[in-house]
């Protein structure tokens, strides 16, 4: 092949990306191509900031190899053909991807390359292991984990992908500018792009064994926070299971399984796609309560419950949550406050950098009892998973200072302090529940 486009969606890297290799092998120019669509870059601010972070570093690094980064704006399909029309490209390579969203680009994109004669092949890259990769026996997709993880575990990976060591690109093509980065709205958002993201691998894994003890504890922040970087692929998925299993042992061990559910909600989602908007068992999801001033106070962080607090203001101060504390509030929102799972996916969606369709919507669902592998009953209690993974409460003064006096875990139950010492807080009383079992409330 003379010359083909690689359109990068969000497998932001030159290392092992199977698409930009494929190419680069196949054919003797590539012209890397990024659309950015306005609709995408409307959706969330910190998203968008990290996608400008990440697309500044991928075209230094493109640069670097001899080529560029080239970016159009617009629709991707319209201006990944006219593109490739106007280099005369004989092929488009992307990274297949499972939204709803990528699956209509990907089914426009093949039909308009089959009207302009431009073959269209797309590549894994953005999973460890691809959806559809291991199946149950007649079954299409796994609903439950363990017998996903069992197969996972045992299944072939694909091996990583060279790193081109050079990219042509035809001549006389217009790089095109990148736009103004977007304002930042959470201070603490960390920054973009494969550069970053493969020197916080580097550290985490020096840092991977304790992960096993540590990384229900909210306050140690024990976690690899790499999660955005595999949202938007600056790193690898395959490459950083690899080198976790390298290390082995039980930090390691216990963060790959992580990576394994993560394929777990795209081969969940990838069999369906609504998994945004609807149940995928309806049997729970009915009866959800409207009440908008309960729904802002949870977004606020003004519940009065300091843990859900805590989660909340980190959401928006980091762009970024724990988990625990992302199951802590999420089981608040619709458990305990009777209100549907889909405000929290879109509340969620609109503020986390890692946010993406199969993760959160899978993990929304999985807390509301609707979801894949759920138990329909299951709640949290928020005082109790307060004082066991936030034993000192460290975790509760680092995000609510109106609290930071309150020493010890009495910082998880406001309501119990003398009245004194309470009237002295300004801090609201918790919003009360919609069940009359909530005994956790009560003084
Ligand atoms: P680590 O603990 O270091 O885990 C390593 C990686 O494994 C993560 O980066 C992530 O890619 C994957 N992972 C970990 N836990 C999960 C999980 N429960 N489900 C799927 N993958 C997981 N994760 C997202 O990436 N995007 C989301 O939009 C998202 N929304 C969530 C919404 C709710 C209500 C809940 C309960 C969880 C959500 N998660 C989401 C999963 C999880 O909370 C984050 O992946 C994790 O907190 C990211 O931090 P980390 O990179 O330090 O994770």
């Amino acid at each position: 092949m003379r010359t083909a486009v690689v359109l990068f969606t969000r497998d932001l890297r030159v290392h092992d990306n199977p698409a930009l290799a494929a190419a680069c092998a196949s054919a003797e120019r590539v012209v890397p191509l990024f659309v950015l669509d306005p609709h995408l870059l409307r959706l969330s601010p910190n998203r968008a900031l990290f996608l400008h972070q990440s697309l500044a570093d991928l075209r230094e690094t493109l640069r670097r190899l001899g080529g560029d980064l080239v970016i159009r704006t617009g629709e991707p399909v319209a201006e990944a053909i006219r593109l490739a029309r106007e280099v005369e490209a004989e092929g488009i390579a992307l990274a297949a991807d499972v939204s709803g969203y990528a699956r209509r680009r990907e089914q426009r994109l093949e039909r308009e390359g089959e009207r302009h004669r431009i073959s269209v092949r797309h590549f894994p890259g953005t999973t460890v292991v691809p959806p559809g990769g291991v199946r149950p026996g007649g079954g299409d997709h796994y609903r439950v984990f363990s017998p996903y993880h069992r197969a996972w575990e045992s299944a072939a990976w694909r091996d990583e992908s060279a790193t081109p060591d050079k990219v042509t690109l035809p001549p006389g093509v217009a790089a095109g500018r990148l736009p103004k980065a977007p304002e930042n709205e959470s201070p603490g958002a960390a920054p973009g792009g494969e550069s970053e993201g493969r020197r916080r691998l580097a550290a985490w894994l020096r840092h991977i064994e304790p992960y096993d003890d540590l990384h229900d504890q909210l306050a140690a922040d024990g976690t690899s926070r790499l999660s955005a970087y595999l949202r938007f692929g600056c790193v690898s998925p395959l490459a950083v299971a690899n080198a976790a299993r390298g290390i082995g042992g039980p930090g390691a061990d216990a963060f790959v399984r992580q990576l394994c559910w993560r394929d777990f909600y795209y081969q969940a989602t990838a069999a369906f796609p609504a998994i945004s908007t609807e149940a995928y068992r309806r049997a729970g999801d009915s009866g959800w309560r409207a009440d908008d001033d309960a729904l802002k106070q949870w977004q606020n962080g003004t519940t009065g419950v300091p843990v859900v607090d805590a989660g909340m203001r980190q959401l928006r101060a980091e762009g970024w949550m724990h988990n625990r504390a992302r199951l802590i509030t999420a089981s608040f929102l619709t458990k305990h406050l009777g209100l549907d799972w889909r405000h929290g996916v879109r509340w969620f969606f609109r503020w986390l950098i890692d946010g993406d369709v199969p993760n959160n919507s899978g993990n929304w669902q999985w807390v509301a009892g609707t979801g894949h592998d759920t138990k329909p009953y299951r709640r949290f209690n928020p005082i109790r998973q307060a004082e066991r993974f936030d034993p000192d409460g460290a975790y509760v003064r680092r995000y609510v200072p109106e609290l930071k006096s309150v020493e010890g875990k009495a910082v998880h139950q406001p309501w119990r302090l003398p009245e004194a010492v309470r009237s002295d807080l300004d801090y609201p009383g918790p919003l009360e529940s919609h069940r009359d079992d909530a005994v956790w409330l009560r003084p």
